[in-house]
């Protein structure tokens, strides 16, 4: 690992530079700051932000119906296995 502060080459597992000391698990936090890329993904043009919006939208239905249908699907089965044990039980 290369400390991006001096330059110099360290042990990949050390968590410090071993010449100046510098903390490598900053870096991953600078790597998070990296979220301006996101803030100026947001400032793209709003007719854009609202032609994605609509596609996912679109998009989502499917997967929600599919959901539902798993949903109901669960819940029939649960509520027979229930309703099995119930007869079982008296
Ligand atoms: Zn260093």
């Amino acid at each position: 690992m290369k400390c991006p502060n001096c330059a110099s080459e360290n042990p990949e597992e050390t968590k410090r530079c071993g010449n100046c000391s510098y903390d490598f698990q900053r870096k991953t936090a600078t790597f998070g700051q990296g979220g301006e890329v996101v803030v100026t993904d947001i400032k793209m043009p709003f007719w854009s932000m609202v032609v994605f919006m609509v596609k996912w939208a679109i998009a989502s239905i499917p997967a929600l119906i599919i959901l539902y249908l798993i949903g109901i699907l669960l819940m029939a089965t649960l509520g027979g296995m229930n309703m099995m044990i119930g007869t079982r039980m008296h």
